[in-house]
C-alpha cells in the first residue's frame, strides 16, 4: 500500500529528445491510476521512471513519504506487469512465480504459500506444472501477474498487459483486473493506448499527447468536460463530431452558424460560461458534439443531413452523413462537414435518406479554434465588465469604487474602460453586492454565479454561499486586466518574477571535511542555494552547470529588502504602482525587471534587494525545464 507523487517529472532521453515534459500528480493509496494516449506520448517513459527503468532527468518522485529518484528498482517495494509477458520459457509456471521470491532467498514454505494462494487467485492452480509454451496468451498474462503478485508489492505498474490478447479475452481480463485491485487494495497504475481500457478500469485517468499531460481526471470528467480538442476527441467512439462555427448572443439565445449557411440555436443558460468574447457572431469557434447526444428528428429541425453509411452494430447503430442535402463528388477528404450520429432502435435510415440532426443543448462543447482549449472551463478563466472613469472614481456594474491610482495612471485620458476579473480576484469586502443566482463545485472550490445584468459575473465564494443570498466582495485590483481605447493598458500582475543569472559553488573545509556551497549569481548579487538544490542542479547539468545561465523563478512573498551588510542586488526603482489596498514597487536590477511589496508611501529611489532562497525555482535556459 502506498501513496505516489510525481512532481515536475521531465524525461530528456540521451538523443535530446524530452519525452515526457513537467508531469506532476498525486497518487493517494489505493488508487488505479491510467496513463492513456497515443503511442509515443511518453506513457512507457513514465512508467519506467517510476518504476527506476529509466533514469528521471528532472523533477521529484516519491513512494509514500520516500524521494526515490536515486533508489534501485529492486528497493521500490514495486513489482511491473509487461505486455510482452516477459516469462522464462525453460521454466515452469510455478518456478515463474517462485524466481523473484528465491532470489530473495525467502523460505521455500512460504514460496509455496504465497505462489498457491496467487495461482488460487487467478484460477491458475491447474497449470503450476506447465511451461509457458503449453499455455495460451490470456494463461501467460495471469502468470505475469502471478509473479508480480507474489511479491506483494506497494505498487503494481502494468505496461499495455492486455495488448496481445484477442477482444474478447481482453474485455474478460479487463475486468478480472480490476476485481484484483479491489481485492488487494493496492495502488494500480495502468498504461494502455486503448481509451475503453481507460475508462472502464481507471478510478482516474492522465490524458497525455506528445510527452505532455493534457487532462487528470476520472473517466466521467474527462467525458463530461474534456479540457481540450484532443481529449474530447481521444475519449469516445465513434468520437465527437467537431465543426467550425460562429457564436451570436440574442437575448436570451445563443446562435451557432455553420460555414454552410445552417444554424441551431442553444438556450444561452446552457453556454453561460464562454466569455463574451465568442458571442459576437464573428470569432471562429470549434463546436463540439458527441454522435451519441444527436437525435434525429422527425419534425424537421436542426440541422439537415443527407446519409452517406449506415453501421448497423445491433443493440445501436452509426448513421455517417454530410450537412446538407446532396452527396456531390465522392471525396475521402474531411471537409468539416461530416457528421456521425449514434442512435437506438432504428433500422430504418439508408444511405441517401435526408434526415435532421438535433444537438442536445445540455451536452454541446465549445473550443477555441487556435488553442482548442475548452470555452467551457470548469471554472471561467475570467469575467469582463464595463467601467467608466466618474468623478474622483470610478463605476463598476453600476457601483461607485474608488479608482486606484495605478488604474488613474494606466487608463491616461481614457474614461471608458473594461475591468477584466479572474474569478479568484472576487473575494470577500464591502464595494459591491449581487444577487448569487447559483452556487455549483467546481475542481473542490465553490463557483458562485452572480446576476450582472445579462450575464453572470462568476466568483470563487467560501462554504454556506448559497442561491439567492446577496453577496458582498471586493476586487483584488493588482489581479485585474484593463482594456481601453481597444487595447489592454494594464497587465494583471503575477505572483512571481523572473530572473536570469548563473550559478556557482565554494569548496570549503569545514571541521576537517570539505564541503561544497552553492550560489545563484545574479546582476550583483550572490546567494546561497539550498545545498539539495545545488547538488540536483550539479546532478541534472553536470558540470556544464557552472557555465549555464538558469532563470530564477523568484515568488513575490520570497523578496525583501536587503538589512544593513547583507548581500543583495542593487536596483532603481521605475515606479510605484498603487492599487489601494496594496502598493508595489517596480524596480530595475542592470535591465532585469522584478516587483516588490512595499508600504504605501514608499519614497526611495534605490534599494537592495534580496531573496528568501528556499522559496526560488530554477529552470533551465537550454530546454524549457524545471530544475527544482
Ligand atoms: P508510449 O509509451 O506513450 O508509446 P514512450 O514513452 O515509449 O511512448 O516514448 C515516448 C517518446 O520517447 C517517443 O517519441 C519515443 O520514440 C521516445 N523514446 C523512447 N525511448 C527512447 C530512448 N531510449 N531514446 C530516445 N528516445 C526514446
Amino acid at each position: 500500500m502506498a501513496s505516489l507523487k510525481l512532481s515536475h517529472i521531465y524525461k530528456v532521453y540521451d538523443n535530446g529528445h524530452k519525452a515526457v515534459n513537467d508531469f506532476s500528480i498525486d497518487i493517494a493509496d489505493q488508487e488505479f491510476i491510467v496513463f492513456v494516449g497515443p503511442s509515443g506520448c511518453g506513457k512507457s517513459t513514465t512508467l519506467r521512471m517510476i518504476a527506476g527503468l529509466e533514469t528521471i532527468t528532472a523533477g521529484d518522485l516519491f513512494i509514500g513519504d520516500t524521494l526515490v529518484n536515486d533508489m534501485e528498482p529492486k528497493d521500490r517495494d514495486i513489482a511491473m506487469v509487461f505486455q510482452s509477458y516477459a516469462l522464462y520459457p525453460h521454466m515452469s509456471v510455478y518456478e515463474n512465480m517462485a524466481f523473484g521470491l528465491r532470489n530473495r532467498k525467502m523460505p521455500e514454505n512460504e514460496i509455496r504459500e504465497r505462489v498457491e494462494k496467487a495461482a488460487k487467485m487467478l484460477d491458475i492452480e491447474d497449470y503450476l506444472d506447465r511451461k509457458p509454451k503449453e499455455m495460451s496468451g490470456g494463461q501467460r498474462q495471469r502468470v505475469a501477474l502471478g509473479r508480480a503478485l507474489v511479491r506483494d508489492p506497494k505498487v503494481f505498474l502494468l505496461d499495455e498487459p492486455l495488448s496481445n490478447l484477442d477482444a474478447k479475452l481482453r474485455a474478460a481480463m479487463r475486468t478480472e483486473i480490476t476485481a484484483l485491485h479491489k481485492s488487494l487494495k493496492t495502488t494500480f497504475i495502468y498504461v494502455t493506448h486503448d481509451q475503453v481500457e481507460a475508462m472502464t478500469m481507471g478510478t482516474r485517468i492522465v490524458v497525455m499527447k506528445l510527452g505532455y499531460v493534457q487532462q487528470i481526471d476520472t473517466p466521467m470528467n474527462l467525458y463530461n468536460e474534456p479540457y481540450n480538442k484532443f481529449v474530447a476527441g481521444f475519449i469516445g467512439t465513434p468520437q465527437m463530431n467537431f465543426f467550425d462555427v460562429t457564436l451570436k448572443r440574442e437575448g436570451n439565445e445563443v446562435v451557432v452558424h455553420f460555414t454552410n449557411g445552417d444554424t441551431i440555436i442553444l438556450p444561452y443558460e446552457n453556454v453561460s460560461k464562454i466569455h463574451q468574447r465568442y458571442l459576437d457572431g464573428k470569432t471562429k469557434v470549434t463546436f463540439g458534439i458527441r454522435p451519441e447526444h444527436i437525435d434525429l428528428d422527425e419534425n424537421e429541425r436542426g440541422l439537415k443531413i443527407i446519409v452517406t453509411n449506415v453501421e448497423r452494430l445491433g443493440n445501436e447503430t452509426n448513421v455517417y452523413g454530410k450537412l446538407g442535402d446532396s452527396l456531390g463528388e465522392f471525396t475521402m477528404k474531411d471537409e468539416g462537414n461530416n457528421i456521425v450520429v449514434k442512435v437506438i432502435d432504428r433500422d430504418d435510415i439508408e444511405i441517401g435518406d435526408i434526415v435532421y440532426a438535433e444537438p442536445n443543448p445540455a451536452k454541446v462543447h465549445f473550443f477555441d479554434a487556435e488553442t482548442e482549449v475548452t470555452l467551457m472551463s470548469r471554472i471561467p478563466e475570467f469575467n469582463t465588465v464595463s467601467a467608466e472613469v466618474s468623478g474622483g472614481g470610478m463605476t463598476v456594474m453600476g457601483q461607485a469604487a474608488a479608482l486606484p491610482p495605478a488604474f488613474r495612471e494606466a487608463l491616461g485620458e481614457n474614461r471608458q474602460f473594461e475591468l477584466v476579473i479572474p474569478p479568484d480576484a472576487v473575494i470577500e469586502g464591502s464595494d459591491f453586492s449581487r444577487k448569487v443566482a447559483k452556487v455549483e463545485k467546481a475542481d473542490d472550490k465553490n463557483l458562485a454565479y452572480l446576476e450582472n445584468g445579462d450575464q453572470y459575473l462568476f466568483a470563487l465564494v467560501g462554504e454556506g454561499v448559497k442561491a439567492g443570498d446577496d453577496y458582498h466582495f471586493s476586487l483584488r485590483n493588482e489581479k485585474l486586466n484593463l482594456n481601453a481605447g481597444g487595447r489592454e493598458v494594464l497587465h494583471a500582475l503575477d505572483d512571481e518574477d523572473f530572473l536570469t543569472g548563473t550559478f556557482s559553488k565554494t569548496e570549503v573545509k569545514e571541521k576537517g571535511d570539505r564541503v561544497l556551497h552553492f550560489f545563484y549569481n545574479i546582476g550583483d548579487m550572490k546567494i546561497e542555494a539550498q545545498p539539495e538544490h545545488g547538488y540536483k542542479i550539479n546532478a541534472i547539468d553536470g558540470d556544464s552547470c557552472y557555465k549555464n545561465s538558469y532563470r530564477y523563478g523568484v515568488p513575490r512573498d520570497a523578496v525583501r529588502i536587503a538589512g544593513a551588510g547583507e548581500n543583495g542586488l542593487a536596483a532603481k526603482v521605475v515606479k510605484i504602482l498603487d492599487y489601494g489596498d496594496a502598493c508595489f514597487a517596480k524596480l530595475d536590477a542592470e535591465g532585469q525587471e522584478l516587483l516588490i511589496n512595499v508600504e504605501k508611501g514608499f519614497d526611495r529611489k534605490q534599494v537592495r534587494v534580496t531573496f528568501d532562497t528556499e522559496d526560488i525555482s530554477v529552470y533551465s535556459t537550454e530546454i524549457d525545464m524545471k530544475l527544482c
